[in-house]
């Protein structure tokens, strides 16, 4: 039985950076008593295998309510890790080189020219840059380039140590963390939230916000019904070499792939997109179509040492849309998930539109288009 957390104003489900972002800011908004259940450790999944950029422009071919809300979220970014390092002495290493897209076939140079004109006529900042221009700011791209973009604002962090500094900041402002605790179910009676039984007792709080990532789908109400917001795992596998002196300051795309320097002399390179469950193996075609990718960017890549590799599970909806917000039908019952690709990116975002959404109970416009009511939120109780 759970000690002394029976019950709290507000539960949330799901230690990532969905759910540690969302306690945050319900204690910043004075909920006082937030229960963070994990069932592992804080962070342990898609949130630590993710590449940390930061680039809604990036690969962005229209402007529409997913841009808006990405565009907002990087935005901030400053303001957020100003803060964090503030509330807790760690630096989440927003590096504000920017990015390069690169084109090395026709086709990608297709690609840019469109993604450069729609932006321009946006009013948005992208620059256009010839293969020597590019190659003059990073020297390790290959001479096979045609012609590249730099996006100024896209940009990235250190996603372990967002965490790592959210973890430390959500036990300050004096969050339960209920780690190793896995929710069974969610108790819902009538159709109102009751809280939720976990693998070591039952919680009851009023409201309880859903932030499980890819394992959405296999929650289930009290009633044995499973929730009505499908979300799958979608594996990306990425390999981490060693690169010291660093060999690129910018996260560099190609259609096909990227490549990321760290501060610490460690460069990603990524990824795959594979569905194929909740399988979290890397895989040898994984790992070659990574390194040819790569490769193409930058063939220095080929002589790093390849010093660490891992996988991690994106959350995808049916639309590729994060669902943020209530549930109409079920009162008390929140989500945020789904992320897929940019759950870095919608972190401080995603929990100040969801905190905001608990505390006075208006929808921001910004979540209008996520809501849960898209999938017909309906039959729960
Ligand atoms: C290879 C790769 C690269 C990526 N690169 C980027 C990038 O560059 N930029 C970007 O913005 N995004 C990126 N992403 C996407 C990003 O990682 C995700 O969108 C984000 O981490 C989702 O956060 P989350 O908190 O929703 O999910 P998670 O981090 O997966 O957290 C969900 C948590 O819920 C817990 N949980 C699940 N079920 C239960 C239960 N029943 N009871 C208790 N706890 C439960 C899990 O243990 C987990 O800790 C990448 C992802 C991958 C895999």
């Amino acid at each position: 039985m759970l000690k002394g957390a029976e019950s709290a104003d507000v539960i949330v489900i799901g230690g990532g950076v969905i759910g540690l972002a969302i306690a945050r800011s319900l204690a910043l908004r004075g909920i006082r008593r937030v229960a963070l259940i994990e069932r592992a450790t804080l962070g342990a999944e898609a949130s630590h295998a993710a590449a940390g950029m930061l680039a809604p422009q990036a690969e962005a071919d229209g402007a529409d309510a997913f841009f808006e809300l990405a565009c907002a979220s990087r935005d901030l970014y400053p303001a957020f890790a100003d803060e964090l390092r503030e509330e807790t002495g760690i630096d989440i290493e927003l590096e504000r080189t920017g990015t390069l897209y690169l084109a090395f076939t026709e086709r990608d140079e297709e690609e840019i020219e469109h993604r450069y004109n729609w932006q321009r006529r946006a009013g948005l900042f992208v620059e256009r840059l010839s293969a020597d221009e590019a190659r003059h700011l990073e020297p390790c791209i290959s001479e096979e380039l045609r012609g590249a973009l730099r996006f100024p604002l896209d940009v990235q962090v250190e996603n372990r140590r967002l965490i790592a500094a959210l973890s430390t900041s959500v036990k300050q402002h004096g969050i339960r963390l209920l780690t190793d605790a896995h929710v069974k179910s969610i108790i819902i009676e009538g159709r109102v939230i009751e809280g939720v039984e976990t693998s070591r007792g039952n919680v009851h709080a009023p409201v309880v916000v859903v932030a499980t990532g890819a394992w959405t789908s296999l929650l289930a109400s009290s009633n044995n019904n499973s929730l009505p917001v499908h979300v799958e795992p979608v594996r990306g596998q990425m390999l981490c070499f060693e690169s010291n002196p660093r060999l690129a300051r910018h996260v560099i795309y190609s259609p096909r792939g990227y490549i990321v320097p760290r501060l610490d002399g460690r460069l990603l390179a990524g990824s795959t997109t594979e569905r194929v469950g909740f399988n979290k193996c890397m895989t040898g075609e994984g790992v070659h179509a990574i390194t040819a990718h790569a490769l193409e960017i930058a063939p220095a890549v080929g002589s790093l040492p390849l010093v660490d590799s891992w996988a991690g599970l994106r959350p995808c909806t049916e639309d590729e849309w994060p669902v943020i917000g209530a549930c109409a039908e079920t009162r008390g019952l929140f989500y945020a998930a789904g992320h897929y690709r940019n759950g870095i990116l919608l972190a401080p975002l995603t929990g100040e539109l969801v905190a905001e959404q608990i505390t006075t109970g208006k929808a921001a416009p910004l979540i209008n288009a996520f809501s849960p009511e898209r999938f017909q939120c309906v039959g729960v109780n």
